[in-house]
């Protein structure tokens, strides 16, 4: 791709390191910003500086926050002894979105995936192994995605505090194998949550 302008070019190559952005998509996405008020650009590019600079992971259970202790963990009337497990800020907001629990999270932030080179090292895991041996928790709901990964991730977590003898459970398998927790509706995941089965029994259903 030919520039006339450095400057134009420098923003396209930016724009254009997002993922599933090509060239050419880089290019109308800023040839559109220059055809905008300039404000826009300023305000864009001010939120982006903000998010990257001024975004927390609560202390407590590692969710994006703007605060040092996200809202959820820092509201009082939330089951603090009720703990679910999920992947990341996508899979919370998706739960949020059914209103059907009150507990808390514990964001791990991935899976356990060898081919892309994440081990347990990388996720908050031991964190949670720490709560769960403070004996502040009451119940574990793992609840990622019924994926081999989420599997895998699952039972490393649950070896690891099973003999503390809190109540482990999984969400019930109204979500099809396979489903990314996000994509799944509000209603079946409301259910999947409040029909949620003792974690031994999880195995075995695929
Ligand atoms: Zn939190």
């Amino acid at each position: 791709m030919e520039f006339s302008s450095k400057i134009l070019e420098r923003a396209v190559n930016e724009m254009s390191q997002l993922p599933g952005i090509g060239k050419r998509t880089a290019l109308r996405l800023v040839l559109h910003l220059l055809k905008q008020p300039v404000d826009q650009t300023t305000f864009l590019s001010q939120a982006l500086v903000a998010m990257r600079e001024d975004v927390k992971f609560c202390e407590s259970c590692n969710n994006i926050s703007d605060s040092e202790v996200c809202e959820i963990c820092s509201n009082p009337k939330r089951d603090h002894a009720l703990v679910c497990v999920v992947e990341d800020i996508r899979d919370v907001m998706a739960i949020e979105n059914t209103r059907q629990f009150k507990g808390i999270y514990h964001v791990l932030g991935g899976k356990i995936s060898p081919i892309d080179g994440v081990g347990p090292g990388q996720l908050k895991i031991a964190a949670l192994v720490d709560k769960v041996k403070s004996g502040k928790v009451h119940e574990l709901i793992f609840a990622l995605s019924p994926t081999m990964e989420g599997d895998t991730t699952n039972f490393y977590i649950y070896k690891q505090i099973s003999d503390f003898g809190i109540i482990t459970s999984a969400i019930a398998r109204g979500i099809a194998v396979g489903d990314e927790l996000e994509y799944a509706d509000e209603v079946t995941l409301g259910r999947s949550i409040l029909q949620r089965v003792p974690f031994e029994n999880s195995f075995g259903n695929h």
